[in-house]
């Protein structure tokens, strides 16, 4: 039930009409028992800057930002965290004393999701990450903050590429989709919608031989539930995990950008989960 004093917050995109973002963050705030609430505003592109100004001068309190906003939000806000400045991409903001801040939780929602799902750190590991579009630079970003050993990356186009290794840092390198340290990784995300339920060209975004019982093989995609990928990885013995925890984790991070309150990952998780699978 919303009150005179209930905060608001909103995901901001063109479309959002299917954003499973509004039950999710209600269900959060609930959880924790906070006066707030969340909703979906259409935002078409050349009326960006004005739904910017608007949340500022409505005194919401937070926004998640997703396609086709992320880059230019990122030009918009007064400010932006490390990540979201190296990306060039928000898809969270928070607004403070007017003021709107810019981050992105894609990658460190991928780094808690791996701590939550296999108690996996990147310290130290070889890591492939194939993809090097927003998600896959993201990744390649947290990873590299976080400490591993090393971060192949493979892409089909190489300037996409050369973003990704720049940002991963010094223990990134460029691997074909065909190069055998792949099989030496401790971890691959797959980051391209190889395997997604439109893309039906492909159905693997690398040979399953790379594959091993000793890997964690995360698939960015959750829908399906279950991609070709994910299931050559079960086949091969390897721990595995869809882009369902992702999701919820980097949610959680915005809950916790805007409420400063310890959101209910576990709960979260288990809506987005449901919401997924429905
Ligand atoms: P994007 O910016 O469009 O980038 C797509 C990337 O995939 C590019 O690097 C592209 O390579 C590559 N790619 C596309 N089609 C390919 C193909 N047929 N074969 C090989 N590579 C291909 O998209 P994005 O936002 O990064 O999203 C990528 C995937 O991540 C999507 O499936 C999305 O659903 C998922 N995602 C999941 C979460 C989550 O929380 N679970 C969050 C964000 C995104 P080029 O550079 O050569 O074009």
């Amino acid at each position: 039930m919303t009150s005179g004093t209930t905060q608001l917050c909103a995901v901001i995109g063109d479309p959002v009409s299917h954003s499973l973002s509004p039950q999710l963050f209600s269900a959060a705030f609930a959880a924790c028992e906070l006066d707030w609430t969340y909703v979906a505003f259409p935002v078409a592109a050349p009326d960006l800057a004005a739904a910017l100004e608007g949340a500022r001068a409505l005194g919401i309190r937070g926004l998640s930002v997703t396609m086709p906003h992320k880059e230019k939000a990122a030009e918009l806000c007064d400010e932006l965290s490390p990540s979201a400045a190296a990306l060039g991409a928000v898809n969270c903001v928070v607004v403070e004393n007017s003021r709107l801040v810019g981050h992105n939780t894609d990658g460190d929602g991928l780094i808690d999701s791996l701590q939550t799902q296999f108690s996996f750190s990147p310290v130290g590991k070889n890591c492939v990450v194939i993809g090097a579009g927003g998600a896959g630079r993201s990744i390649a970003l947290a990873l590299g903050a976080a400490g591993a050993a090393q971060i192949g990356i493979v892409n089909r186009s190489a300037a996409r590429a050369e973003m990704a290794l720049a940002l991963a840092g010094a223990q990134a390198v460029h691997f074909s989709n065909d190069d055998p340290r792949i099989r030496e990784a401790d971890l691959i995300v797959n980051a391209t919608p190889v395997g997604m339920e439109s893309v039906v060209d492909q159905s693997m975004p690398i040979d399953s031989s790379f594959l091993h019982s000793g890997q964690v093989i995360v698939d960015t995609v959750y829908r399906p539930l279950k991609t070709e990928f994910l299931h050559q990885a079960e086949k091969a013995g390897a721990r595995f995990a869809n882009g369902v925890p992702m999701l919820a984790m980097q949610a959680a991070r915005q809950f916790e950008l805007w409420t400063q309150t310890k959101a209910p990952r576990r709960q979260m998780l288990n809506a987005v989960t449901r919401f997924v699978a429905s």
